[in-house]
C-alpha cells in the first residue's frame, strides 16, 4: 500500500464515483509542498480547495489538535465549553463591525444553509436572490443558490424561492429584490465561478437595495475568509456590512468547520431549538480554529497574502501568451482566464509539479497557502508559461 497505483486501485474500487479524480495519491505535506505516494513533489496552489491557509504539516496545529483530543473531542452545544467560548469571542473580535453573534457548523454548505434559514426566520419572507456563476455548495438549499446548471439539474426540484441575477449588475438586482425577498446572497469575489471580483458599486449598491426593501445581505466568505484576499475578510476591501456572513474552508487549519456570523438583530429572532448540529462547535474544531487564527495573526498572513498576491498577479501578467485572455484576482485568490478550456493545462501543470484548480471551463485558479514564498510563485509562473507554450 505504498505506490500511487496501488492506492488509486483500492480507492477506485470502493468510492462513490462522485468526484472527477486526478491520477495521483497525495500522502504528505509541508508548507506549500505536497508529496504523492511515489515520492514526487508538488507546489500546492490548490490548498485542498483553499483550506490550507497556513500550509501543511504545521506543528502548532497538530499539537493543539492532539492536546484537545486527549482532553475532550465532543461536546454538543446544549452544554457550554471552554474552547468554544474562547473561539466565539475571538471570531467576533475579528469580524466586520456589526456582526456580533455566531452559529458554528462543519462546512461551507452547512454555513450557507444556516444563513438562508436565519434570513427566512428573521424576515418571515421566503425569497433568496443569488447571482449567476455563484457557488454556495452542494446540499439542497445551498445548491438552490448555486447557479451552475450541471450541479443543479439532476437534483431538481430544488428549494423554491431562489432567483439568480447576473453578477455585478445592479439594475438587474434592483428588479429582483422585492417585498418577498428575505436576503440577497453574494460572494465578494466569485470563486468557482471564475475568480471574478465584484465591484464596490455593485456590492455597496446591494447593501442599499437590501436596506430599502427590508431584506438582509448574506455574504459568502467561505473561500475568501481568513486572509485569502489580503484582508481578514473580503468585505473589508469595500467597507461592506453584511447582516450574515458564511465562513468555512481555512477556518480551522484543515479540520472541518464552518460558521455563520450575524448581527444582533438577526440573532434576536432565533429561538432555542430553531436550528442545530451534532458536531457544530465541537471542542476539537474550536481548538484547531483558535490556533489557526493565532498563527494567521502572528505571521500577519492576511497582509502577506496581499503582498504576495500583488507580486504573483504582476508576474503572471508578464507572461506573453495569446492563450491568456485575462489575469485577475484579489490577494492570493488568482485566476488566469484562457481563450480555451483549462483542463489540459491543469494536467500539464500537474505533470510538471504544480497543483492548481479549475474555476469554470476556461479559468485556471491558484489558491496557494498564504505561507508560500516568492521563489515558489516564480516557479509556478515559469511552469505556467512553459505549459502554455508547449
Ligand atoms: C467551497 C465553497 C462553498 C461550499 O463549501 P463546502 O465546505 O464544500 O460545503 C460555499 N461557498 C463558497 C464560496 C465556496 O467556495
Amino acid at each position: 500500500m505504498s505506490s500511487n497505483t496501488s492506492i488509486i486501485e483500492l480507492e477506485s474500487r470502493y468510492t462513490s464515483g462522485a468526484y472527477p479524480k486526478r491520477e495521483i495519491a497525495i500522502v504528505r505535506g509541508q508548507g506549500a509542498r505536497l508529496w504523492d505516494a511515489d515520492g514526487r513533489e508538488y507546489i500546492d496552489c490548490a490548498s485542498g480547495h483553499g483550506v490550507a491557509l497556513l500550509g501543511h504539516g504545521r506543528p502548532e496545529v497538530a499539537e493543539a489538535i492532539a492536546e484537545q483530543a486527549r482532553r475532550l473531542i465532543t461536546c454538543p452545544e446544549v452544554f457550554y465549553n471552554d474552547q468554544r467560548a474562547r473561539l466565539l469571542e475571538r471570531l467576533i473580535s475579528l469580524a466586520p463591525e456589526g456582526l456580533t453573534r455566531a452559529f458554528l457548523c462543519n462546512s461551507g454548505a452547512e454555513a450557507i444553509e444556516g444563513a438562508i434559514k436565519f434570513a427566512r426566520l428573521a424576515t418571515g419572507r421566503p425569497g433568496i436572490v443569488a447571482a449567476m456563476r455563484g457557488f454556495h455548495g452542494r446540499t439542497l438549499g445551498a445548491l438552490s443558490a448555486t447557479w451552475e446548471r450541471k450541479y443543479r439539474q439532476p437534483f431538481e426540484p430544488l428549494v423554491p424561492g431562489f432567483t439568480h441575477i447576473p453578477y455585478d449588475n445592479l439594475d438587474r438586482l434592483a428588479q429582483a429584490v422585492t417585498e418577498e425577498t428575505a436576503a440577497v446572497l453574494l460572494e465578494v469575489v466569485q470563486g468557482e465561478g471564475g475568480v471574478r471580483p465584484g465591484s464596490r458599486e455593485f456590492l455597496q449598491g446591494a447593501r442599499e437595495l437590501c436596506d430599502r426593501a427590508g431584506a438582509l445581505l448574506i455574504i459568502d466568505e467561505v473561500q475568501t475568509g481568513f486572509g485569502r484576499t489580503g484582508r481578514w475578510f473580503a468585505v473589508e476591501h469595500h467597507d461592506l456590512r453584511p447582516d450574515l456572513m458564511a465562513l468555512a474552508k481555512g477556518m480551522a487549519g484543515g479540520v472541518p468547520m464552518g460558521a455563520v456570523l450575524m448581527t444582533e438583530a438577526v440573532a434576536e429572532k432565533i429561538q432555542p431549538g430553531a436550528h442545530g448540529s451534532t458536531f457544530g462547535g465541537n471542542p476539537l474544531a474550536c481548538a484547531a480554529a483558535l490556533v489557526t487564527i493565532d498563527v494567521l495573526e502572528r505571521e500577519d498572513l492576511p497582509r502577506q497574502a496581499a503582498e504576495k498576491g500583488e507580486y504573483f498577479i504582476g508576474r503572471l501578467r508578464r507572461i506573453e501568451s495569446p492563450k491568456i485572455r485575462e489575469v485577475r484576482g484579489l490577494g492570493l485568490m488568482v485566476g488566469v482566464e484562457l481563450r480555451e478550456r483549462s483542463t489540459p493545462y491543469l494536467r500539464r501543470l500537474m505533470d510538471r509539479g504544480v497543483l492548481a484548480l479549475p474555476a469554470g471551463p476556461t479559468v485556471i485558479r491558484f489558491l496557494p497557502p498564504l505561507v508560500i514564498n516568492r521563489e515558489d510563485l516564480d516557479q509556478v509562473t515559469e511552469t505556467l508559461a512553459s505549459v502554455l507554450e508547449g
